[in-house]
């Protein structure tokens, strides 16, 4: 047989036999718990916090006044969930504002009459589930339209909204999917807790770059969907597509090394000529057309290539630094080329088996503290792979020592650190023209 488990109520009073009243009106429907002064009843929430249904507040109470009680109530999550009745004398008009102003969800007063209270303790329950009830399904609601780990919507309600939208939309549409290039390398190399990190910040990125009516969703694992409508050109579905390529360029993901890329598919429609499938299914085939181009780019549907895709950027290079900011100056600086960065020793055998192209330019940090150091520069010379490429060298400490020995081990090129970027993009155009 279930045990049927009485709710709990809390009555704070200082008055024995007012307690006394309050516990023989409700102990058949809670268990209840007592206390006499103010110090016994923040004891009890403590205690019991999660349990209770209901707590009924004498106002008069000592040793922590019902303020100070109720001022607790306000700011503690849980037990700001829990409704308080102030008991208070009858005609106390000032004392019962006053509770009302701090949180109370109502008064009751003395002396009890007895099925008034019954009928106030009953109203404030009913209301509290019912907003309890509308928060839960509102939690369930986000919960069923969201994807996860994102945030943002996900396969199955942006098939939905986007279906509504092109139903109903008079306007120029646009459809992206965009799919994270190179993925799996990432999850190879970092590991998969910095690759969720990654599809995070995507998901990021794209919300804040498209407008709030835009539906921007997760539609598988490294894969994204984005939905404009509204739009007053076909232009600008482009712009905002290529926009979003050199934002992930200049101001990469914001994840400690790892430097990202997306391609892009897109179709644009005029209003009301396809469905949520057939829109999806050109602009799938047009990311298939930029993977094919060389990644890192966008292709529109319809178009054998899109008057601005960029080709992917070749040829590449290897930055080894550990340090952060090196990393991001670098990526700054290498407009033209395409960057992989490299913190541990072990990664360019990984990206030897993954880059059908040989480096044509290594950068090497070859600072003691946090650059990697002598060690790293030795290793990296000595592997076949890299020999004859031609490497600068960053130096962050700086000294005259320093250079020389970079010069000594074959260094075409220093760059001292911080990197003045404007300085250093001058110095390697001079040094490659
Ligand atoms: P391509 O440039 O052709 O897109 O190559 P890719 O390596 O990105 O390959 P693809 O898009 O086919 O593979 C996506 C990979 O994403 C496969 C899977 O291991 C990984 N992945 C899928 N879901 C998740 C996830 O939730 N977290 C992480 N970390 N990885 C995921
Ligand atoms: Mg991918």
């Amino acid at each position: 047989m279930t045990m049927y488990k009485k709710r709990k109520m809390l009555i704070v009073d200082s008055i024995d036999i007012d307690r006394d009243i309050l516990k023989d009106i409700f102990k058949n429907e809670f268990d209840i718990l007592e206390a006499s002064d103010g110090q016994a009843a923040v004891e009890l929430v403590n205690q019991h916090k999660n349990q209770i249904c209901v707590a009924l507040l004498d106002m008069q109470i000592s040793m922590v006044s019902s303020a100070s009680l109720l001022e607790y109530h306000s700011t503690d999550p849980v037990f700001s969930k829990i409704p308080v009745i102030a008991i208070t004398i009858n005609d106390d008009t000032r004392t019962q504002m006053e509770a009302f102003q701090m949180g109370a969800a109502d008064y009751i007063t003395k002396p009890f009459i007895e099925e008034i209270i019954r009928y106030r303790i009953k109203n404030v329950l009913s209301t509290c589930q019912a907003e309890q009830a509308a928060q839960e399904t509102e939690i369930l609601r986000v919960k069923a339209e969201r994807d996860m780990m994102t945030g943002i919507y996900n396969k199955v309600t942006s098939e939905h909204l986007v279906s509504s939208l092109l139903a109903a939309n008079d306007t120029i549409c646009a459809m992206l999917v965009i799919d994270i290039d190179d993925f799996k390398q990432v999850n190879d190399v970092y590991g998969h807790l910095e690759g969720d990190r990654v599809i995070c910040a995507i998901a990021d990125m794209l919300s804040n770059h498209f407008r709030k009516t835009d539906i921007v969703g997760r539609i598988g694992g490294d894969e994204f969907l984005v939905f404009m409508s509204g739009l007053p050109s076909m232009e600008l579905a482009r712009q905002k597509a290529d926009n979003f390529l050199k934002l992930l360029k200049y101001k990469p993901v914001p994840t400690y090394p790892i430097h990202v890329s997306v391609s892009i598919g897109m179709a644009i429609t005029q209003p009301r000529s396809y469905t949520y499938r057939e829109l999806f299914k050109q602009a799938d085939e047009a990311l298939y057309q930029a993977k094919r181009n060389g990644k890192g780019q966008y292709a529109e549907y319809g178009l054998e290539k899109s008057p601005k895709a960029r080709k992917h950027p070749v040829p590449n290079a290897l930055l080894f630094s550990k340090n952060r900011d090196i990393c991001n100056a670098i990526h700054l600086i290498s407009e033209d080329i395409q960057l992989f960065t490299i913190v541990s020793q072990d990664e360019p055998a990984d990206f030897k088996k993954e880059s059908s192209q040989k480096p044509y330019l290594l950068y090497i940090d070859i600072s003691a503290e946090d650059g990697g150091g002598d060690v790293l520069l030795k290793q990296m010379l000595a592997e076949d792979y890299l020999q004859d490429i031609p490497f600068i060298a960053i130096c962050q400490e700086g000294n005259i020592k320093q250079y020389s020995a970079a010069i000594q081990k074959g260094a075409v090129d220093i760059l001292p650190a911080p990197i003045d970027t404007e300085f250093a993009k001058r110095r390697i155009k001079e040094f490659f023209c």
